[in-house]
């Protein structure tokens, strides 16, 4: 068992701000960054609204930018992922065996009915924890939605896909669908029509919730076109997805597909704090329970940042400045101990 002083859990842009703060503050922090590290700005392409990047960035390049910059101030790395915490007593205990048969955290959170994960989570803590902390900050963002329909769980990776921006390039000249309306639906057209014969977005409204600029260069694009006030109900195919059976205006309809993108957002990962800090309805961490330490969960010593305790604003720069205060949040309190 390891014992450390600021245990920061995540990789995206919360986490890496947290880290670059704290190190400099001198709290040695250890940044547990799982397996894929980065976060979601790791499947974007161009970042045009980070501030100082005038002509925009990469979203991998960003993150590695901040993951460097953390390291040079002197974050230790750990790439494993934190499977079940204790945070009833103090130092705060941290575990990051996976439990048997999963390859990673998120795996296991994406292919578990969600009444299943708190059980198979709770078997990790018999055993000795791996680390204990003095203060945490969590910040391990969010994950894609699923759409619960059947075929969904059978074709991912065999057509259905999460993620545009990594898969597009596999879709050259195919017929593929984007499930969604917002943003990332929007992003994710347009990074499949520079491969793509042609792009449908299947959407369950008449409008798009996504910013007006974005729905403007998907609305004028001459590959993409949109399927409104429709569902998806069934994938199908054999050893790979051949088509989709949506719902239009409360009628079926069988469409040829080689390929389904979701893009129906993201749900924050904060299953293996359920019980252990308060969460609202839809699973984000409450913070602000604290007069003096914004950023403080229900547990004294216990922060929280980034998109898993937003569920407004969701952007890179607001998970940064969430990690910010998280980190100086955690700086103040473990000057007072
Ligand atoms: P959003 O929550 O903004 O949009 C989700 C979309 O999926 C909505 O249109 C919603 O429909 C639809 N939806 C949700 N659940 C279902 C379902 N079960 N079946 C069918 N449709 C469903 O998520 P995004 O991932 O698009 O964006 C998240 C945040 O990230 C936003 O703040 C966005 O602005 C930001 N973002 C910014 C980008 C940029 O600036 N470059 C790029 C990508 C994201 P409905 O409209 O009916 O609610």
């Amino acid at each position: 068992m390891q014992k450390i002083q600021l245990a920061i859990i995540g990789a995206g842009p919360a986490a890496w701000t947290a880290a670059i703060y704290a190190s400099r503050a001198q709290l040695a922090p250890t940044v547990f960054t799982g397996f894929k590290m980065g976060g979601q700005l790791m499947w974007t392409t161009e970042v045009e609204n980070f501030p100082g990047f005038p002509d925009g960035i990469r979203g991998p390049e960003l993150m590695g930018r901040m993951q460097k910059q953390a390291q040079k101030f002197g974050s230790q790395l750990i790439s494993a992922y934190v499977t079940a915490v204790d945070f009833s007593q103090k130092p705060f205990k941290l575990w990051t065996k996976l439990p048997v048969g999963f390859d990673s955290l998120e795996d296991l959170v994406q292919s578990l009915p969600p009444a299943e994960i708190p059980t198979k989570l709770t078997k990790v803590k018999s055993s000795e924890p791996d680390f204990t902390a003095e203060a945490v900050i969590i910040a391990t963002g969010a994950a894609s939605i699923m759409l619960h329909v059947p075929g969904e769980k059978e074709f991912l990776g065999r057509g259905v896909s999460t993620c545009a921006v990594c898969d597009a390039a596999f879709f050259k000249d195919k017929n593929v669908y984007v499930v969604g309306g917002g943003d990332t639906a929007m992003e994710d057209s347009l990074a499949l029509a520079k491969f793509a014969k042609q792009v449908t977005i299947i959407h369950r409204r008449d409008e798009f919730k996504a910013s007006k600029l974005m729905q403007g260069r998907v609305l004028k694009h001459p590959k993409i076109k949109v399927l409104w006030q429709s569902e998806v109900k069934e994938i199908l195919g054999k050893n790979k997805i051949e088509q989709i059976k949506i719902l239009v205006n409360k009628q079926e309809k069988m469409l040829k597909a080689e390929g389904l993108f979701l893009a129906v957002g993201h749900r924050p990962m904060n299953q293996i704090f359920a019980g252990e800090v308060k969460l609202d309805q839809a699973g984000y961490i409450l913070t602000q329970t604290h007069s003096k330490f914004s950023s403080m969960t229900n547990v004294e010593g216990v922060f929280a940042s980034g998109d898993g305790v937003d569920s407004k604003y969701q952007q890179a720069i607001t998970a940064a400045g969430l990690g910010c205060q998280a980190a100086l949040d955690a700086e103040r309190y473990l000057e007072k101990l």
